[in-house]
């Protein structure tokens, strides 16, 4: 069994990166800049902003953090979205979800523009991953792409079952897995909280992608010799031996399932930080393109 390590690959795009913005900023160039918007106070939620506006700093791009409380209204947050819209010295933006409840995501999600929607959620960006042109992929699910091309992880013909079919993780992974390229030319089944016997399906899996956020779900007795797993979950157990106060759990069963593998990612140490090489890669790549 061999781990994919998405610390790993995640630090070596981030050094590569780095070495890029350096070489602009000895030429006095502009550089890439990545505001965040973040409203309220959900830990997590703080969390994942940090870990990116850290991220960041430390390879040298520009980063803003804007916080608005709770009682945000929709108009004052599309009016925030606007503003760095046409701000040239913004290459990226990205409104951490889920938003309060007054407010509907897709309205601030659509008033993104789709050249600085490095999160990869606006209809355009999405439009343009299905017909497959140049676009910027959702974050987590191109950070498993990327995982699975630095391993040169076998996907054509391959059965891929996507556990999970929301916006950002399982419908955009079930679509790239399904494309005409590498890593892809998969056979995709997509499941959900309805699917009938997903057990089955998931034996018969040569790859599987778990995105449903049930702590542990997939057991070893769910998954095939020789599989691949794609652990996607993040849920916070509380553990009061832990400085936090929580550890991480991802959706498989990491004990059961990892003896049967061909390749398997950890929680944490996987994805997680494969979704944050992406998001950088993106506002790189919104920075340097024309999408
Ligand atoms: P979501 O809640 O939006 O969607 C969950 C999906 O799972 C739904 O489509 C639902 O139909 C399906 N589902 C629920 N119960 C099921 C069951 N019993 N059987 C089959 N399908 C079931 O979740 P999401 O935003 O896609 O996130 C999924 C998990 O991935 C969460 O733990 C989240 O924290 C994590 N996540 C991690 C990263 C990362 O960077 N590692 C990024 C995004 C999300």
């Amino acid at each position: 069994m061999t781990l994919l390590d998405g610390k790993k690959l995640s630090e070596e795009i981030q050094r590569e990166l780095a070495k890029k913005i350096s070489i602009l900023k000895s030429e006095g160039k502009k550089i890439p800049h990545l505001a965040a918007v973040l409203v309220g106070n959900d830990g997590a939620s703080e969390t994942y902003v940090a870990s990116k506006v850290k991220a960041c700093e430390r390879i040298g791009f520009g980063s803003s953090l804007i916080r608005r409380d709770d009682s945000v209204t929709q108009d004052e947050l599309v009016k925030i979205v606007k503003q760095l819209n046409d701000d040239e010295s913004i290459s990226g933006i990205l409104v951490q979800l889920p938003l309060p409840k007054q407010i509907e995501e897709e309205k601030i999600t659509y008033a993104i523009s789709p050249k600085k929607d490095v999160d990869g959620f606006h209809p355009v960006n999405v439009g343009r991953m299905v017909k497959g042109l140049p676009c910027h992929l959702p974050a987590t699910p191109h950070g498993i792409l990327l995982l699975l091309e630095k391993y040169q992880v076998s996907t054509e013909g391959k059965h891929c079952v996507v556990i999970g079919r929301s916006d950002i993780v399982g419908k955009p992974m079930s679509i790239l897995m399904s494309r005409n390229s590498y890593p892809g030319n998969c056979t995709v089944t997509t499941c959900h909280s309805k699917t009938r016997n997903l057990k089955e399906i998931c034996e018969s899996a040569d790859i599987i992608v778990a995105a449903l956020g049930k702590p542990e779900f997939v057991s070893g007795d769910m998954v095939k010799d020789g599989a691949v797993v794609i652990d996607v979950g993040i849920t916070r157990i509380p553990d009061s031996t832990k400085k936090s106060g929580f550890r991480l759990k991802g959706d498989v069963h990491f004990q059961s399932v990892a003896p049967k593998c061909s390749f398997i990612t950890p929680v944490p140490g996987g994805v997680g930080p494969m979704t944050i090489a992406a998001l950088l890669m993106n506002t790189m790549n919104s920075f340097s393109l024309n999408y």
